[in-house]
């Protein structure tokens, strides 16, 4: 399959080549078709199956055939839930509509608005926006969304974990209602279903599996470890084996600082990443991150969500998530394209919980360690008497059955 077949327009098909795209990835190969012909298109697919541009070029090809108004109101409007992925997508945005007479905009809170407002007055074909901040915007008469022929709800699910239902209904109630609904979500709750159901209209239902569903790639480890000594376990292992890119996942925004600080005051460069960093803090990370000069970065699950972070050879869970599907999304860093990639967890005694759900979902049992050392003091549920090994000890994990099976969370 090539781009070619897509029904993608000239200048666009130059744009991918800029890119260094050859082949399109399974989401662009099934969303862009309907699309192109003007469906409501309901997708499931995470971050690394190249869903921005699989909503952005055949978006960008439907805008510059359309009718051009003279004072460019906002015509195709995407929401997501985080300022870092408003900021990629519009960079995808500019990138693919390199060729085309169409401008672009980002709009997210945390920042002036002042620029904001100036730049919309010169008119934007598409605008990429937060909830918060759109709304904000709008009731400032800075825009207006009376003439938007495209609406495309970018990480549905996160949106609504991060509690933007209301504002997405008052958002979808300034839209006309003659305009085409994409909807883009990781995963489908009953709640994803209802939203879904009240914004599209006879949907087509495209999937992609994220590329890291085969197992054998990612190599999942639980380290069972006291609490108190994880920063002292997590160190010892990312020195000793000279581990160069290392994200590391907290529950709290408290924990990454904590986490983060003890990291450098070990001699690990290390930045944290989360919801109460400045934009330009979490910029300036981020690309530290990529570029190898930092080598640990500690992030929450809302904060690392959707970051177009690249394969990376080491994920750690410094505490499990409480949602079991965060789980995936984290390990999920890791592993890509054909590489192998380890996925560790620190499970202290109070979050055995969390794995027995993490299983379940899984449809696995996670092969746990101890490290010497670091023997737990603590009871785990379920262990019977705390475990006294002095040995990289593996508790009988189920024959035959670690490989990571994605199952269908509709
Ligand atoms: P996304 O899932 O949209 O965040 O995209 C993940 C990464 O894949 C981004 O770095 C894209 O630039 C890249 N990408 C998107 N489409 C393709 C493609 N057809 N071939 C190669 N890389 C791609």
């Amino acid at each position: 399959m090539s781009f070619n077949t897509l029904g993608l327009s000239i200048a666009l098909l130059k744009a991918i080549e800029k890119k260094g795209y050859t082949t399109p990835s399974p989401i662009q190969e099934k969303a862009i078709p309907p699309i192109l012909k003007r469906k409501d298109v309901l997708a499931s697919a995470q971050t690394g199956t190249g869903k921005t541009a699989g909503f952005t070029l055949p978006l960008l090809q439907i805008l510059s055939q359309g009718q051009k108004l003279r004072k460019r109101p906002v015509r195709a409007l995407v929401l997501t839930p985080t300022r870092e992925l408003a900021a990629q997508i519009l960079d995808n945005v500019r990138a693919y509509s390199e060729y085309i007479d169409l401008r672009s905009m980002v709009i997210f809170g945390g920042v002036n608005a002042n620029p904001q407002i100036r730049g919309l007055r010169g008119g934007v074909d598409i605008l990429v926006a937060t909830p918060g901040r759109l709304l904000d915007l709008h009731n400032q008469k800075a825009l207006s969304l009376a003439k938007i022929e495209i609406l495309v709800l970018d990480e549905a699910d996160r949106m609504l974990d991060m509690g933007f239902q209301r504002d997405i209904n008052k958002i979808l109630n300034l839209l006309p209602t003659k305009r085409q609904n994409l909807l883009f979500s990781a995963t489908f709750s009953k709640e994803i279903k209802k939203l879904a159901n009240g914004i599209l209209h006879n949907p087509v239902w495209v999937e992609a599996a994220p590329e890291n569903t085969t197992a054998e790639k990612i190599d999942q480890k639980i380290y069972k470890v006291d609490q108190k000594r994880k920063s002292e376990l997590i160190i010892k292992l990312i020195s000793e084996g000279n581990w160069k890119q290392v994200l590391v996942f907290t529950r709290t925004k408290h924990g990454a600082n904590r986490l983060s600080e003890k990291m450098v005051k070990n001699g690990i460069t290390a930045a944290a990443i989360h919801g109460n960093k400045s934009q330009g803090a979490r910029t300036k990370a981020l690309d530290g991150f990529k570029k190898g000069k930092i080598r640990v970065l500690v992030a929450t699950d809302i904060a690392a969500r959707g970051l177009d972070i690249p394969l990376l050879p080491h994920v750690v869970n410094f505490e499990l998530p409480n949602i079991s599907e965060d789980y995936v999304h984290r390990i999920g860093r890791t592993g890509r394209a054909g590489a192998s990639g380890e996925a560790i967890s620190l499970v202290s005694n109070d979050e055995v919980s969390y794995i027995k759900g993490i299983e379940k979902l899984l449809d696995e049992k996670l092969q746990s360690e101890i490290v010497e050392g670091f023997e737990p003091t603590a009871t785990y549920a379920g262990d019977g008497k705390p475990k006294t090994s002095t040995h990289h000890r593996k508790q009988k994990p189920k024959p035959n059955n670690r490989n990571y099976k994605r199952r269908s969370r509709r």
